[in-house]
């Protein structure tokens, strides 16, 4: 365990990635995962214990027991939360992280999502700011996940969004009521629409088959491996050069520092027994909250608030999505029973929206088994039992009409990964303590996108509409980023342009904590696109 020249912490989306750059490079490295290397047959394909509806349980872990967090709500009030329950903000921990059970959206950032502040200005009471880097310095990494990974799409569609210098290496998903529906609509509001990029195959491509449309797609596993996540594209990729140990069940506690550089880290085995592990450079992916806490956890004589945290950044500015939308009823069947499902998108109101800061996308809903259907697409003054449920379910949910989508959040210092000191996980270490709420600018932005996703839906056909609930607790959840932030100015950030932690010449992040703002769009091939460059920037230098 002491022969590495990298140590990567986390098997998600980042750091996926940074194993396949990095191993394929020539460098030795070891990937520490603290959860496990699942297939589709590990799972039941239950859809009370998916990440869409884990009323029990989810599919992946963490495990439910011995890995709480606290969260804070607004009144003060400390709850302690298992992994499955609303407001723990969890992402799936396996090989893959969120990239095994997720939907496969994948969207660029629009160039004005880097440079926010300088669009918008910066709102009261918040830490909205600018990314250290453009759009353009984005690109290349955009095109290898595009590539490397697998995006189906017609990227060209979307007129607010720029040109790509290279297509995409598949062809949209397939065309289905909801989009006929839902063009209809688009087109009559003069609204621009297209098809949503995917991260799933649609002709055989990198090995892997084209989806079969089983309509089991965001909060599952897939069952042929058409769905590209990390776990079944870069992963492999990693292994095969035969330079990267890959350790799973096993969770990274601290980062060790030796007159005040990274040496390695410590971790416990899959027995609970501390071990530690030396490298030359150890790079964090375990995701926007574990990865603050790694260096809360790792605080020092000189970082005595934690690694990196000596502005008082680190954990700060935790955001995800608000997800603005509304549901309608047709006259006509909207559903065709085959995934995924979704299969258009506007990025209309991403920017430009008179007296918003920023905006987000608004797309259609997978399809999904009726039980989620159930938990999500029911109509306000509906009972949930007797007669009309049922028909509803046997009616309704044919001619339902779901639109949703990202919302660009306006991040504040407030919301906020600290340590809980008196509640511990099952190794004995401080937990995740959560607290903070959404912006008042978020909900603006909130509200504008819920009232375009009824006026689409109404243009579209629908004779009853209704909005989602609107909730202004702490956003963090799948989509979690921001708790590590780049930026030139060490006063202000956690890391610089190349991910590195400030002061520390070989600590690194390649994960979604780096975010400065979340975008208004799903995060992950940017997320991706992030971990191109920083790797490939280590791998060079
Ligand atoms: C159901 C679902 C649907 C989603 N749909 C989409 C979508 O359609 N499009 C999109 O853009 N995004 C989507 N996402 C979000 C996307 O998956 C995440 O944004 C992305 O995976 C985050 O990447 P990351 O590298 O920051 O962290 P992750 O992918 O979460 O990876 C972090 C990894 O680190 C591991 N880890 C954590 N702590 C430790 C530790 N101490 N020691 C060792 N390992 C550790 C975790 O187990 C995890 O595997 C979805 C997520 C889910 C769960």
């Amino acid at each position: 365990m002491s022969d590495f020249d990298a140590i990567i912490v986390g098997a998600g989306a980042g750091g996926g990635v940074a194993a396949a750059v990095l191993a394929e490079a020539g460098l030795k490295i070891l990937v520490l995962e603290r959860g496990k290397a699942l297939s589709f047959a590990d799972e039941a394909r239950d859809p009370l214990r998916t990440h869409r509806n884990s009323l029990y349980g989810h599919n992946t872990g963490p495990a439910l027991e011995g890995n709480p967090r606290v969260l804070v709500e607004a009144d003060g009030e400390e709850k302690i939360l298992k992994p499955h329950q609303g407001g723990y903000q969890n992402n799936a921990s396996a090989v893959g992280g969120g990239t095994f059970v997720y939907g496969g959206h994948a969207w660029r950032f629009h160039p004005d999502d880097f440079r926010m502040a300088s669009r918008y200005g910066i709102p009261k009471d918040s830490s909205l700011a600018d990314w250290p880097i453009r759009y353009a310095d984005l690109e290349a990494g955009y095109e290898r996940a595009e590539w490397e990974i697998g995006v189906a799409g017609d990227a060209q569609t979307h007129k607010f969004m720029p040109r790509r210098a290279k297509a995409l290496p598949m062809p949209a998903l397939p065309d289905n009521p909801q989009r006929q529906s839902l063009s209809k609509g688009a087109a009559a509001l003069g609204w621009d629409w297209g098809p949503v990029p995917m991260l799933i195959n649609t002709k055989e491509y990198l090995g892997r088959p084209v989806c079969e449309q089983c309509g089991y797609c965001v909060g599952f596993a897939c069952p042929n491996g058409s769905r590209a996540g990390t776990h079944n594209t870069v992963i492999p990729r990693a292994m095969a050069t035969g330079r990267c140990t890959l350790l799973t069940q096993v969770t990274v506690s601290k980062v060790l520092l030796e007159a005040g550089k990274a040496v390695g880290v410590e971790f416990f085995d899959e027995n609970g027994s501390l071990q530690t592990a030396r490298a030359r450079q150890i790079l964090l992916c375990a995701g926007a909250i574990e990865t603050a806490r790694l260096l809360l956890l790792s605080a020092w004589d000189k970082e005595p608030k934690g690694i990196g945290n000596n502005s008082d950044h680190v954990g700060r500015h935790l955001q995800g999505h608000y997800y603005a939308g509304a549901f309608g009823l047709t006259e006509s069947n909207q559903f065709d029973g085959k995934g995924p499902g979704i299969s258009i998108a506007t990025t209309q109101f991403n920017h430009g929206n008179p007296g918003i800061v920023g905006g987000g996308m608004l797309a259609n809903e997978f399809c999904g088994p009726a039980l989620l259907h159930r938990a999500a697409t029911w109509p306000p003054d509906l009972k949930r039992w007797g007669l009309d449920a049922k028909r509803y379910m046997r009616e309704g949910r044919k001619r339902a009409l779901h639109v949703h989508g990202p919302v660009q959040e306006i991040p504040s210092p407030d919301c906020r990964v600290a340590l809980d000191h008196k509640v511990k996980d099952r190794f004995g270490l401080p937990v995740a303590r959560l607290s903070g709420s959404l912006h008042p600018e978020t909900l603006r932005v909130a509200a504008f996108m819920q009232d375009r996703a009824e006026e689409w839906l109404r243009a579209s056909g629908a004779k009853q509409t209704w909005q989602r609930q609107i909730w202004t607790g702490l956003s963090a959840g799948q989509h979690q980023a921001g708790t590590c932030r780049m930026g030139n100015d060490p006063e202000a950030s956690v890391c610089d342009a190349w991910g590195r932690v400030h002061g520390h010449e070989n600590l690194h992040i390649a994960d979604a904590s780096l975010h400065v703002t979340n975008g208004g769009f799903n995060p992950v091939l940017t997320i991706m696109a992030m971990a191109f460059r920083i790797a490939g920037h280590l791998a060079k230098n």
